[in-house]
């Protein structure tokens, strides 16, 4: 087991790298038992994105890091818990940053947005039932603060037949939950999938991923355990073109230097002590840690703007080889997807600016803007990706392998034959197009495309919460008057709770409304 005592301080993407060798995970990919994921060629990749966040709080320290109130020293903001509007921006810029830099997931705001979501749900637990898991998160906090560590944040379960609660599927592995109780803690097991980092981090908080009932109070579990427990097992998602990692040369990659990681996690009579359990039993609140928790994760998704920078530049970048750049309609079609980019990131710096206190102290950022950012994403990085495919013409998916451009016999003639303009070297613009098949194809498609439809949560989650903070009678009632059809006496805008989304836009800012009387603002 990870003995955080024994592993120093980690400061450094190199270090980072080190301090996974050893571990004994029980991970597998394609059929075999992988003795040291951070040399394997086809996770290698992995490490480095989040290996960069590292690299980056050494570059950037004011962008990547701040002082822990913990423990006073200088930390990854990926551990921060916000405080303020400011904090929230920041976590966004950072993102758009790291996307930029290694143009995938780079894998750790889901433990980010966890703790941010754990910090106010445990201190209203804790408020409604006299419980003291919000000391314990700090403590936790501290510990992962002293040694710099990554978190991963675990929350869909396999969810088997989703037209049952967890208590009545027939098969009960698909879902988390507590399978037996002593005095010193809990044993957890069942499916956690599409987990994001899981191998790479050194700790991970398993959280419930649904609204429950009292029948499902197993499942209301939220608990902290290093990724190296004894019961928990690592099934390695296959990702589109994955095995060229392991392959001779780096250019048939696109983007050999990083990639994502997502892995199914089964827990197996896995111990949570007492000290590391942050919800035990309470399910009122499960839903509301998943939506406090969506909420910043949906606006994390500004990750992909960053992506998208790199691959707006791609395609400018293919367009010039070939020669066309000055043409018009390739101009158009750059601002369109420039455009579409700064809309996701518009939606997303907007809800983090528009971030408010809860009663712990911890901002949450804006709901509808969260949800309306991540809605964006689960579409404009298609478009996007339509256009960078349009722009680098089919020689995309046609293009001979990297072994074809080298080989002694065939090599030159290919050379010479898939020119582009004079002055462009050819392997430069064949490189550029491997890019883009990575991105909207290959390893990386995984992150840019199929992530940003399903993370977070898939579109129609999205538009169940903007259809709840729509306001259509306030809206309705705008209408009506300035039609002239006289209401009886009252503002439109007071149709509405005072926390409706246009209503408290207008408002003087207040706190998130929380579950005890008297605490709404
Ligand atoms: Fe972060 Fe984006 Fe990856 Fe989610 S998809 S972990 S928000 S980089
Ligand atoms: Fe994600």
């Amino acid at each position: 087991m990870l003995d955080t005592e024994r592993v120093p301080r980690i400061e450094t993407g190199d270090a980072y790298r080190e301090s996974l060798r050893g571990r004994g995970l029980d991970v597998w990919y394609m059929g075999e038992r992988i003795a040291e994921p951070v040399d394997h060629p086809v996770i290698r990749p992995s490490v480095n994105a989040v290996a960069a966040t590292y690299d980056l709080a050494r570059s950037h320290p004011e962008l990547a890091t701040v002082v822990s109130p913990f423990t006073g020293q200088r930390v990854s903001r990926f551990l921060n818990i916000c405080t303020s509007a400011d904090d929230l921006v920041l976590q966004n810029k950072m993102q758009r940053k790291l996307g930029q830099l290694t143009g995938t997931c780079f894998q750790r705001c889901v433990g980010m947005d966890a703790f941010n979501a754990l910090y106010s749900v445990t201190y209203e637990i804790d408020e409604a039932h006299g419980t003291g898991y919000h000391e314990r998160l700090r403590a936790f906090l501290t510990r992962m603060h002293e040694g710099n560590l990554v978190v991963g944040g675990a929350m869909t379960d396999a969810k088997g037949d989703r037209s049952l609660p967890p208590h009545r599927q027939p098969e009960p592995e698909v879902f988390l939950r507590v399978t037996r109780r002593t005095a010193e803690g809990v044993h957890v097991s069942g499916a956690k999938a599409h987990q994001t980092g899981c191998v790479n981090s050194h700790w991970m908080v398993v959280m419930p991923t649904m609204r429950m009932t009292p029948d499902d109070r197993d499942f209301a579990v939220v608990g902290a355990v290093p990724v190296d427990a004894p019961g928990i097992t690592y099934v390695y998602g296959r990702q589109s073109c994955d095995t060229r990692s392991a392959e001779p040369g780096t250019m048939d990659q696109g983007n050999a230097a990083y990639a994502g990681q997502e892995a199914l996690v089964v827990f197996e009579d896995v111990f949570v002590p007492n000290e590391l359990l942050f919800m035990d039993g309470e399910t009122e609140f499960a839903s509301m840690l998943v939506e406090r928790f969506t909420t910043y994760h949906r606006r994390s998704y500004v990750c992909k703007t960053g992506v998208g920078d790199v691959l707006i530049g791609a395609a400018a970048q293919a367009a010039a080889d070939n020669g066309v750049d000055g043409s018009s309609h390739v101009k158009d079609k750059l601002v369109e997807m420039t455009h579409l980019n700064e809309t996701v990131y518009g939606a997303g710096i907007a809800a983090s600016h528009q971030g408010r206190p809860t009663r712990s102290g911890a901002y949450l950022c804006d709901d509808m803007l969260a949800n309306v950012c991540k809605h964006h994403v689960t579409k404009v990085p298609y478009e996007l990706g339509r256009i960078a495919q349009d722009l680098a013409g089919g020689l995309v998916v046609t293009m001979p392998s990297e072994l074809d451009l080298q080989h002694g016999e065939i090599g030159a003639l290919l050379h010479r034959i898939l020119q582009g303009r004079a002055d462009v070297d050819t392997e430069e613009r064949l490189r550029i197009l491997r890019l883009i098949e990575n991105m909207t194809l290959g390893r990386n498609a995984v992150g840019y495309l199929t992530e940003s439809l399903h993370g977070a949560g898939s579109p129609q989650s999205q538009r169940v919460q903007i259809g709840r903070g729509m306001q259509l009678d306030l809206k309705r009632g705008l209408a009506r008057t300035l039609a002239g059809i006289v209401d009886p006496p009252g503002e439109p805008d007071e149709a509405g709770g005072a926390d409706d989304y246009l209503t408290r836009v207008f408002a003087a800012p207040g706190t998130v409304p929380g579950t005890m009387p008297g605490s709404a603002s």
